[in-house]
């Protein structure tokens, strides 16, 4: 569905949960989404938890790995 985004991350504007591209589950919901309502950065830490909208990180896609960089 949104595999013309290239960027590692994308915010979901509406709901302030960002997802991790490329481990995008069902349960992420993000089909839901338009694609006027995405944020979308290769910068978790930089960019994404500094947009205003930032609110969590999605449980089902991001790894505790990524969680302090
Ligand atoms: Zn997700």
């Amino acid at each position: 569905m949104y595999r013309y985004l290239n960027k590692k991350f994308i915010l979901d504007i509406n709901s302030g949960v960002c997802h991790d591209f490329s481990n995008i589950t069902i349960n992420c919901q993000i089909y839901k989404v338009d694609l006027s309502d995405i944020f979308e950065s290769d910068y978790l830490h930089k960019e994404i938890k500094k947009h205003l909208r930032y609110k969590e990180k999605g449980i089902y896609c991001i790894r505790e790995h990524f969680s302090d960089q």
